[in-house]
């Protein structure tokens, strides 16, 4: 077995591996070190959860480990799609570089740019970056990035998907021809296999196991749901979330569980705090200083479910984390293999739990050819009587958020493409504030009835009842029409709209005869 102290790094990093308790390097590691410390590039396609940060950081810093960093000018460049993931390179930095003087800045939005202009002026030897601040440092005057001899891509698949590839061309134009590239994907998209062909040069090409063959320890399972109405099913859905939560009683000890929009994000989060489940979001839009806090406290064992976009949870290590849950299922197949593994790490156990709605059907199928591997179906643990008549007051107001907020006369009304507009609208709005929403929302039909959920079902069960007359008054209206006593007006002075129905019925035998 392949030692780290066969790789030839640095004796101040094998110190530091010893310290971090590692024992052997991991493939990726054992493959990329190598060819890196020699001073090529290198082309790693593999996941998160591989031991892949730590193939790019330990020779980086071996190669760095001679030399001084000028003003402005960093030494080296590492590129990451996500402000966690960035932040995540920057602690795995501080680890190795335990014994080394080396200096680094982070350079993320949601941070103020004074700070980081400090670091940058002082000269650092690592910079660690979104692509998005780090043209905007470049813009502004205060960055060169003339002096880099080192750039790291990690993530680029996630990169591609946010759409960082043009800002990730400019800034390989801005980085000198001579330097190293080491590039990082979980897979090779034909966009990424482009920019390695123009970028790297003559890489080292190491490809690990895609995660979804080497996470044996992750129990997989799903739940086929179907709404008892398709106005309901988001509700349904996330008291399924709770009763599922609910089965696994103390095995579930911390999970992360996956929407696919940020606005569910938020409202699966607020609904689960509601029923006394300790949550939090996590997903771009929020601020990162609470991001921070909110991961922070998930890393500590504070809080038990982080509720997660992909972006924001990409990358995320947390090693003990018990359960995932997919309340929606991915709409790319890669996602699901990279939100599971955030369970199951570091030999572990971990479970995997997925909830999938019949439109969801066509990406569920997409997953279980990807993972070549059939995934064990679980009965809904919701009655059937628990979901429709059982909407509480509290979930009704969640309920009002997951109607889609069209109505019938705007659908008729406007283009069809339209509707997505809609959603973006609905996306935005506060969560639990419902009535703060209504001016918004273009629907206005519907909008009072949403804040009344639970009032308006009462007279929809009683219905049968209350439309009888009106049902009769209509075939009143149609029989006295057909009489010709009426002409053009329907109404009976005196009994106005409320005709009885036994007026009808003598004046229809009468007609007949
Ligand atoms: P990464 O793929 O870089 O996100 O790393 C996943 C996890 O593996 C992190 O918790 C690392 O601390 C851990 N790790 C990295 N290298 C090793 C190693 N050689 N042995 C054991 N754990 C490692």
């Amino acid at each position: 077995m392949t030692k780290f102290s066969n790789l030839n790094l640095d004796p101040k990093v094998l110190k530091a591996i010893v310290d971090a308790g590692y024992e052997s390097p991991t493939p990726i590691q054992e493959g990329a070190i190598p060819p890196a410390l020699e001073g090529r590039d290198v082309l790693g396609i593999a996941q998160t959860g591989t031991g892949k940060t730590a193939s790019f950081t330990l020779p980086m810093i071996t190669l760095l480990a001679k030399g001084r960093a000028r003003a402005r000018m960093p030494r080296s460049l590492v590129l990451c799609p996500t402000r966690e993931l960035a932040a995540q390179v920057a602690e795995n930095f501080d680890t190795y570089t335990k014994y080394h003087k080396l200096t680094k800045a982070l350079l993320i939005g949601g941070v103020s740019f004074k700070e980081q202009d400090k670091l940058i002026d002082k000269g650092v030897d690592v910079l660690i970056a979104t692509p998005g601040r780090l043209l905007d440092h470049v813009e502004r005057g205060k960055l060169l990035l003339t002096g880099v001899q080192v750039m790291v891509v990690d993530e680029a698949d996630r990169m591609l998907d946010m759409g960082f590839i043009p800002d990730i061309e400019r800034i390989f134009g801005l980085t000198p021809f001579t330097r190293q590239t080491l590039f990082f994907s979980a897979t090779m998209a034909p966009e990424i296999e482009r920019i390695t062909n123009t970028f790297l040069s003559n890489p080292a090409r190491v490809e690990v196991a895609r995660q979804a063959t080497a996470s044996e320890n992750i129990e997989q399972v799903v739940m086929m749901f179907k709404g008892s109405r398709k106005d309901r099913e988001a509700t349904e859905k996330r008291k399924a979330l709770r009763a599922m939560i609910d089965n696994e009683g103390d095995k579930c000890t911390n999970a992360i569980i996956f929407c696919n929009r940020k606005m569910d994000v938020d409202t699966v989060s607020k609904s689960l705090k509601k029923y006394g489940y300790d949550a939090a979001p996590i997903h771009g839009d929020l601020d990162q200083s609470q991001r921070t806090k909110t991961l922070d406290g998930f890393r500590e064992g504070n809080l038990r479910f982080l509720v997660a976009s992909d972006v924001a949870a990409r990358g995320l290590d947390v090693p003990s984390v018990s359960h995932v849950f997919n309340f929606d299922v991915p709409s790319h197949a890669e996602d699901y293999v990279h939100r599971i593994g955030r369970t199951g790490r570091a030999g572990r156990d971990g479970k995997a739990m997925m909830i999938c709605v019949p439109r969801d059907e066509k990406n569920f199928d997409a997953i279980e050819k990807l993972i070549q591997k059939q995934i064990t179906r679980i009965d809904n643990p919701l009655k059937p009587a628990d979901t429709p008549a059982e909407v509480s007051a509290d979930d009704a107001k969640f309920m009002s958020e997951d109607k889609p907020k069209r109505s019938r006369t705007r659908l008729r009304n406007k283009p069809k493409d339209d509707a997505p507009k809609a959603e973006v609208v609905q996306a935005d709005a506060p969560v639990v504030d419902v009535q703060a929403d209504a001016p918004k929302v273009d629907a206005k039909v519907e909008a009072p009835k949403q804040k009344h959920a639970p009032r308006e079902q009462a007279p929809r069960e009683q219905a049968p009842r209350e439309n009888a007359p009106r049902e009769n008054n209509n075939r009143n209206r149609s029989n006295r029409g057909r009489g010709g006593g009426g002409g053009g007006n329907n109404n009976v002075v005196g009994l106005g709209d409320h005709l009885p129905g036994f007026i009808a019925m003598s004046f229809e035998e009468r007609s007949a005869n």
